[in-house]
């Protein structure tokens, strides 16, 4: 089983690094991607781990972009593998990103304070330092302080876009991060690009804008596709001659999404390996 889309402690998964990788080692995963959102900074010790529990690791990450190819602004997440993560087409988007999301979660902490028993500091108390800063460790403020139960229910009501508590964050434009991945030598994959539970997605004209800037491939097995979803992006996919990735976007104890519950061909894997400046770590 091959599955390239995970999260840990690094951003806003419930697992560490090395956990991550041991989670997927029981669940008989034989190559793992970690991916968490905006940094890198697990990979070191996901590739500590990886060795000891013999399991094939991608190191990649879920970068945050806003597709503007409408004329508004869509958010859309990039998956990019086997980047070098110290060059700094990237570099330079996802640390000023990061640091939006840090200014953004004040604001939001500020916005929620007024109404709910919050601080910063209750933050804090959710996240290691470092870690991408996001909407689910408000979520987790939130259950700490007893408001509300998990953080699906946190995100179907008080952190729902459009509540007077949410605050959107810098992202760079969908099109320059494709031309960054690829930069820093990674393989971009649009992540869930059919999601439209979560809001907006973007047309197929922005996908193909995308492909022609040098995406890589689509994710098109990930929960949040419908079947009809599903077959329409391997149409598209075909028809740009992209690849088709299939992932769980484990989040650890914070989201429903089970470890291997979506999957890539090894095929595919072997396509984004060709592609990319860094080895798989087997
Ligand atoms: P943000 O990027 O900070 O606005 O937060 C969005 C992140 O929240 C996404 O990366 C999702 O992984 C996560 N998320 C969205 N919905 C949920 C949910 N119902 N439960 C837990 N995490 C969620
Ligand atoms: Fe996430
Ligand atoms: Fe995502
Ligand atoms: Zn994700």
């Amino acid at each position: 089983m091959i599955d390239l889309h995970t999260h840990s402690t690094a951003s806003d998964g419930t697992d560490s690094p090395a956990r991550l990788v041991e989670v997927a080692a029981r669940a008989g995963i034989a190559t793992l991607a970690i991916t968490d959102h905006d940094t890198t900074s697990g990979w070191a010790e996901a590739s500590d781990a990886a060795g000891r529990f013999g399991v094939g690791l991608v190191r990649g990450a879920e970068i945050s972009a806003i597709a503007r190819t409408t004329g508004w602004g869509t958010g859309v997440h990039l998956l990019a593998y086997l980047h070098d993560p110290a060059h700094p087409d990237l570099l330079v988007e996802t640390e000023r990103t990061r640091a939006d999301r840090e200014s953004r979660a004040r604001r939001m902490v500020d916005l929620l304070a007024e109404d709910f028993p919050i601080t910063w500091d209750d933050l804090l108390a959710q996240t290691k330092p470092g870690t991408t800063l996001g909407r689910p460790h408000l979520a987790d403020a939130l259950v700490a302080a007893g408001v509300v139960r998990d953080r699906d229910e946190a995100f179907a009501t008080i952190l729902r876009p459009g509540t007077k508590y949410y605050v959107g964050h810098y992202a760079p434009d969908a099109v320059a991060a494709v031309r960054a991945v690829r930069a820093a030598g990674g393989v971009p994959v649009f992540a869930h690009p059919g999601a439209d539970a979560r809001g907006r997605i973007v047309p197929d004209s922005t996908i193909e804008e995308l492909a022609a800037a040098g995406l890589a491939g689509l994710e098109v097995d990930h929960r949040d596709h419908t079947p009809d979803t599903r077959r329409r992006l391997r149409e598209v996919a075909e028809s740009l001659d992209l690849l088709v990735t299939g992932s769980s976007d484990f989040h650890g104890a914070g989201k429903q999404n089970r470890i291997g519950e979506n999957t890539t061909d090894p095929g595919v894997l072997e396509a984004i390996a060709a592609q990319g400046a860094l080895e798989v770590l087997r």
